[in-house]
């Protein structure tokens, strides 16, 4: 196996890890409600992005969903999920 031949110096390594510093993440506050949120992103406070609310609207999405899933898989549907809670 190759090793090397001499130890680097001090401020080799120094010089290395002169880049490895971390940024903190831009946090911008959130126009409807005022918590730091991410830009880009929806506000994980409020969740509304661009002054619309996000996060009514996916929980819609997926009880529809949930309602296909269970329809399809038992032709029972809501009488048979009554039974087992
Ligand atoms: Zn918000």
């Amino acid at each position: 196996m190759a090793l090397p031949k001499r130890r680097h110096s001090r401020a080799r390594g120094r010089k290395r890890r002169s880049h490895d510093a971390l940024t903190k993440p831009q946090a911008t506050a959130c126009p409807s409600c005022g918590e730091p949120k991410l830009p880009h992103r929806m506000c994980s406070h409020c969740g509304t992005y661009n002054g619309r609310e996000i996060v009514a609207e996916e929980k819609q999405e997926k009880e529809k969903k949930e309602r296909g899933k269970t329809s399809r898989k038992s032709p029972l549907g809501k009488s048979r999920l009554g039974w087992k809670r």
